[in-house]
């Protein structure tokens, strides 16, 4: 059983489960700038040909707001919300993304860090995912707690 992308081209999944997903992003090598997601012609500079990059797995909320409609496809539908933010990365781009936690644990200019959400199983038994963001350091969500 393997954890695949709800959709391909916007972040890979490491083969170790622990290890945080990485968003694909693309540098333009005329100026330098980065963007997310990927696109062929710098938004910049207009130089065609970007080349592949992988973005931080963290970043810092521009602004975000809390949704109490029911997201498509989500498996908690019975949920009463869910955070979307707007992230900064270090790279530059301003990334969208749901936030996992509650709406007190958010607030404009937290360090959040990636993490992947199970939607659903598909056909072959995959796990079919999605990235989210969740405050940084956060360890009751994730699998590093360490001792
Ligand atoms: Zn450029």
């Amino acid at each position: 059983m393997a954890r695949v992308p709800i959709e391909e081209g916007f972040f890979r999944i490491p083969d170790d489960p622990a290890a945080q997903p990485r968003l694909l992003g693309s540098r333009c090598p005329a100026c330098g700038e980065v963007f997310f997601p990927r696109r062929l012609v710098c938004a910049k500079c207009l130089h065609e040909g970007t080349e592949d990059t992988e973005l931080s797995t963290s970043g810092t909320i521009y602004t975000w707001t809390y949704c109490h409609v029911p997201m498509f496809g989500k498996k908690d539908a019975d949920v009463s919300g869910y955070g979307v933010a707007q992230i900064d990365l270090p790279e530059g781009p301003r990334v969208q993304s749901i936030l996992s936690g509650a709406r007190d644990d958010f607030a404009i200019g937290m360090q959040v860090e990636i993490d992947l959400e199970t939607l659903r199983h598909d056909a072959d038994g995959n796990e079919v995912v999605i990235y989210r963001f969740r405050p940084a350091g956060d360890a009751a969500h994730g699998a590093g707690a360490g001792s």
